[in-house]
């Protein structure tokens, strides 16, 4: 074990070294990649040596996502409590189901949990869980609100007709489940937003009140606390009143900005939270722990437990429930997520996981005022979003943002809402200081004076 941990500690430093002179890793297109590296599995090893530089030209050639360069998704940064965390889950490599098999770490998993709970205000009936990812721990609160609804559906099958409202903005893993529970995908009510991105709830009452008239059992209205373009946040106490006089569950999707939840500054955006039935948000995201790390918990623990257990007497042979997170878990063998979130939460503290987040709205804001401030500029995202979408000088998005990923200079994707398309940077790496945020408008500005040839047909159009 020894050799491996050092060839571990030389491979991360050399990566580590080579991220700080280049922050994009180079370019490989996926029609050559076979031919620029060698991933190929044959019948004999190879050497020590051998491995080792095929580990190593594998990971400088892999996507950077820590570096203040990429700002492509809903994740990024590095952070190093957490890493840790991670690391040693990997080495003590448990799985969750039971105390019989990971012991002390049922107690990390269930404290986190717990402090989760407290900071939305539920009492000791309240329980969670995690689970790989938003798309799965909304899963499971589509699965606990079907159940909610008529627990024999998980005896006899589904035979009602079932509807779910959730916004036009929200995730693509709504119909997705809505697929997975039975519910079916076409059973999914699209409902509109208003100018911000958030749900407009005289609409989602028209379309409850029409399908009750058609036949239909409305069981759960998914908001969304964070919308994956704009980082719009859906109003819970208004659809906690609609969802009270139809009995219908409500789930906040919160995989994007759910952690608001640790803020003082920015949890009145998830005002009413503690109304809800169930919700998740992504530690990965937000928070800045390694992937996956998504937490799920409902307001009656009751609910997982009806939906999620099964008595398997091979595996849960000592202990009680409370202990065999098994009995309330999506999966059997099942990875320590909450390892990572836990080392991190201990090491800073609430207030740390708070300065975390605020940094991000701090970071959002650097980036809005230079975009007020500069007429090449176009602003399509409004305050208290991390999500900051713009155009520059009129060109395409999706032109911009390829070009700079084929030059391996930034990392950043487009979005479109009410028919605007632009670019979308995201300022979830709360690694990054004011300075990266000004050097990434920077970087892009020169790259476009720079290659102008790639913009002519944009740059001619609109003058
Ligand atoms: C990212 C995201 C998800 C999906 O989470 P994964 O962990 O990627 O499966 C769901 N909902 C929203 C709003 C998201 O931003």
């Amino acid at each position: 074990m020894q050799n491996t941990l050092d060839r571990f500690d030389k491979i991360v430093r050399d990566l580590i070294e080579d991220e700080k002179n280049n922050p994009v890793a180079e370019f490989v297109p996926s029609d050559e990649l076979y031919q620029r590296l060698d991933l190929s599995l044959s019948k004999q090893g190879i050497s020590d040596e051998m491995f080792e530089e095929a580990l190593k030209d594998l990971v400088l050639k892999t996507p950077r996502t820590a570096t203040n360069a990429f700002f492509n998704q809903l994740f990024g940064g590095r952070n190093e409590k957490a890493v840790l965390g991670d690391l040693l889950a990997v080495i003590l490599n448990n799985s969750m189901y039971t105390y019989k098999a990971a012991g002390p770490q049922v107690g990390v998993e269930k404290v986190t949990l717990r402090e989760v709970c407290n900071l939305i205000g539920w009492d000791s009936s309240a329980d969670g869980t995690f689970a790989p990812g938003g798309s799965m721990t909304n899963y499971m609160s589509m699965v606990m609100a079907r159940d909610a609804f008529d627990r024999d559906i998980r005896k006899n099958g589904v035979s009602q007709k079932m509807t779910v409202y959730t916004s036009r903005e929200s995730h693509y893993s709504i119909p997705k489940n809505a697929a997975f529970s039975g519910i079916g995908r076409d059973q999914v009510r699209y409902v509109g937003s208003d100018k911000h991105g958030q749900m407009d709830t005289v609409d989602l009452e028209k379309m409850i009140e029409e399908d009750v008239k058609n036949g239909y059992a409305p069981i759960m209205v998914n908001l969304t606390a964070g919308t994956t373009v704009m980082g719009a946040f859906d109003p819970i106490r208004k659809v906690r009143q609609i969802c009270n006089n139809y009995g219908i569950w409500l789930h906040v999707d919160g995989a994007y900005c759910g952690s608001v939840l640790f803020s003082d500054k920015y949890k009145h955006l998830i005002d009413g939270i503690e109304l809800v039935d169930s919700f998740s948000f992504n530690a990965h995201k937000m928070i800045g722990t390694p992937l996956s790390c998504s937490i799920i918990v409902a307001k009656n623990k009751q609910h997982l437990y009806d939906s999620f257990s099964n008595d398997a007497s091979y595996l849960y042979q000592t202990d009680h429930d409370e202990f065999n997170l098994g009995k309330t878990s999506l999966q059997c063998g099942r990875r320590n997520d909450a390892l990572k979130f836990w080392a991190l939460w201990k090491s800073v503290g609430t207030k740390g996981l708070e300065e975390i987040v605020d940094h991000q709205f701090y970071l959002a804001d650097v980036a809005r005022n230079y975009l007020r401030n500069n007429t090449d500029y176009t602003l399509y995202s409004y305050d208290e979003s991390i999500s900051v979408c713009f155009n520059y000088k009129g060109i395409p998005a999706k032109t911009i943002c390829t070009a700079l990923y084929e030059h391996s200079e930034l990392l950043v994707g487009y979005g479109s809402f009410n028919g605007d398309e632009f670019i979308r940077l995201v300022t979830i790496n709360a690694q990054n200081k004011e300075e990266d945020i000004l050097n990434f408008f920077r970087l892009l500005e020169s790259f476009v004076e720079e290659h102008d040839e790639l913009f002519e047909n944009a740059l001619t159009t609109e003058k």
